[in-house]
């Protein structure tokens, strides 16, 4: 299985969580030494680690500071970087279609293309699932790219400078942020916009009350928030957001959403000048017909125990965008920074295997559990040990397996000494800018 070149061609569409993590790798083993052809296509220059994107809405942290840039990884790697977004599949010619790339105008920059694949991993992740709620396309933002998360802050900066420089809020419920979805990301969104409002006044944005004037409410739809933790943990995360001044609506249902804010099936109104819908994942649209390969309902690819798809050995897929069955559960495995992490290894050695001419690997989760973390206020999360079953645990403790899960991503891409050398620059670039992003 060669192309002209006499080489292997692997080809990893998106270069996420998984999929940057899976180049990576495969570069380095196989493209570097001439092995194999890898190359990684995504839409988009640069990648962000997306549990970050809440940090980033919130303004406690500066994109440009902490994205890559996938050319020079690819450079440094051994692997290549396409930009362009893939729109479809020829199994037969074992091809996938590349979108015109276009400039900020419209203009066509490079044309609709196709690129050949001996072995193809998709690794496109996930996009906010809406559910078909009227209303919630048209009237919330969503913390799906950098991009959207960006706009989300300088939306509410701009809201703030607004009603700043008019003596204070000039409609009702300007500053009102309702956040929809009481999982990990609803969460943790709430608790950073507590902080930054806070924040924001004391750098000088004193004609807005924090007490008076803004209000951050979340509504879940099931009866308590963060359902993947153990319910005393959520019961005290719910504590602590009220604490902090943000109101959690439970069993409330958002039957639609428009200008004015929420409303719910108990016939409940949450009055809020900026919604986020944070409810739950699907795959992106295109994958739901992808040359005959098997989806779900979510439009997630189904995979086997080996992550290749179900009707084609050549395709795999991993990360948010596969279906995986978990195996001793019920359910798949868990639209997680984790999951993606584990797939992306075990996938790494089944493609070189499949280069030597040998099996690819079976995939087995390993649930290490959840942390949620409420920025400088509190960390929560259970960790799942093999002899201890599932443990709780709370701040410092949490914190420090919390920032874990970043470092081991960064430490997949960047190798340790980096990675120690990035994180003290980052202690000193933390100690001289503001805790929040203001412009
Ligand atoms: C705000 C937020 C907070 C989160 N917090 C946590 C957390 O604390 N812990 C945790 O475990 N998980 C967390 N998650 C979930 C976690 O981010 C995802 O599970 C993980 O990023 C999935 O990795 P992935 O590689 O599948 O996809 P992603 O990381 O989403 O990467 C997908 C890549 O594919 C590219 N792409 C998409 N479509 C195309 C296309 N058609 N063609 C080419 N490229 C394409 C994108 O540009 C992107 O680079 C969070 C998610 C969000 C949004």
């Amino acid at each position: 299985m060669t192309g002209s070149s006499g080489k292997h061609r692997i080809v990893v569409v998106g270069g996420g969580a998984g999929g940057l993590e899976l180049v990576t790798r495969l570069g380095r083993k196989l493209g570097r030494k001439g092995r194999a052809e890898v190359t990684l296509v995504d839409r988009a220059w640069t990648h962000m680690w997306k549990p970050l994107l809440h940090e980033v809405a919130a303004g406690t942290l500066d994109v440009h500071e902490d994205e890559l840039e996938y050319l020079a990884q690819a450079h440094h790697n051994g692997f290549r970087f396409r930009l362009g977004r893939m729109i479809g599949l020829d199994r037969e010619a074992r091809e996938i279609a590349i979108a015109a790339t276009l400039d900020e105008h419209g203009a066509e920059l490079i044309p609709e293309r196709r690129l050949g694949y001996d072995t193809l991993v998709i690794a496109v992740g996930s996009v906010s699932n809406d559910f078909g709620v009227p209303g919630v396309r048209e009237h919330c933002l969503f913390l799906d790219t950098t991009e959207q998360a960006e706009r989300f802050q300088e939306r509410l900066l701009a809201t703030y400078l607004k009603a700043h420089s008019h003596g204070g809020p000039q409609q009702h419920a300007q500053l009102h942020v309702a956040i929809v979805g009481g999982g990990a990301t609803g969460v943790e969104l709430a608790a950073q916009l507590y902080a930054i409002s806070r924040a924001l006044t004391a750098y000088g944005l004193h004609e807005i009350v924090p007490e008076r004037d803004i209000a951050i409410t979340l509504v879940e739809a099931a009866p308590r928030i963060l359902p993947a933790l153990p319910a005393h943990l959520a019961e005290a995360t719910t504590k602590q957001l009220e604490r902090l001044g943000v109101k959690v609506m439970t069993g409330e249902q958002v039957t639609s959403v428009d200008d004015t804010g929420i409303h719910t099936k108990s016939g409940a109104h949450v009055p809020a000048g900026t919604r986020v819908w944070a409810a739950g994942i699907r795959a992106p649209a295109f994958l739901a017909d992808l040359d005959g390969l098997e989806s779900n309902r979510l439009g997630q690819l189904v995979v086997n125990d080996t992550l290749q798809t179900t009707h084609d050995d050549n395709v795999f897929a991993i990360g948010d965008c596969a279906a995986c069955a978990w195996s001793g559960h019920e359910g798949n495995v868990p639209p997680r920074a984790q999951a993606a992490h584990q797939q992306a290894s075990c996938v790494a050695r089944s493609v070189m295997a499949r280069v030597r001419g040998e099996s690819p690997r079976r995939f087995v989760y390993s649930d290490y559990g959840s942390l949620v973390s409420l920025g400088r206020y509190s960390t929560v999360g259970s960790l799942m040990g093999n002899l201890f079953g599932s443990v709780s645990v709370e701040g410092a403790v949490a914190r420090l397996f919390y920032l874990s899960l970043y470092k081991m991503h960064q430490v997949a891409l960047f190798g340790v000494p980096r990675v120690a050398f990035l994180t003290v620059a980052n202690i000193f670039r933390r100690a001289v800018h503001p805790r929040i992003k203001l412009h």
